[in-house]
């Protein structure tokens, strides 16, 4: 979508440091990693948020993330260590970015319950 950051970065339009993409999705390091493994993984679709995954196709694109999630904690290790999978939406969540992301946060021990 016009004047969406991540898909900009999908497209190349804004650099990014990407760590794993197939046809369907795009994982990417995040600019303020927030642990020493922070990754946002997102549809190349612009789907807002989880309450817009509506279509056959849009499931279609979560199937993909989940499937690219896997991958990637195990490429990076993380299923070893340890790892959790966060998507903030809305204002108590802080989202800050419209367009559904999943974090990836590992590579050190993560605090339970979160802030
Ligand atoms: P949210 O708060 O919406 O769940 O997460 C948005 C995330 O995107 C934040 O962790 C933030 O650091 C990250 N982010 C914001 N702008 C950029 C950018 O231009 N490039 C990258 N790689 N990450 C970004
Ligand atoms: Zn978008």
């Amino acid at each position: 979508m016009e004047g969406c950051l991540f898909c900009d970065i999908a497209n190349r339009k804004i650099d990014a440091r990407i760590v794993f993409e197939d046809e369907k999705v795009i994982a990417f390091n995040d600019i303020a990693p927030q642990s020493p493994v922070h990754i946002l993984v997102i549809p190349k679709k612009h789907i807002l948020s989880l309450t817009n995954v509506e279509s056959r196709e849009d499931y279609e694109y979560v199937a993909g993330i989940f499937s690219a999630m896997k991958k990637i904690v195990e490429e990076k290790n993380l299923d070893r260590s340890g790892f959790r999978v966060v998507v903030n939406h809305g204002k108590n969540a802080g989202q800050a970015v419209p367009h559904l992301h999943f974090h990836i946060l590992g590579g050190r021990k993560l605090n339970w319950p979160p802030g």
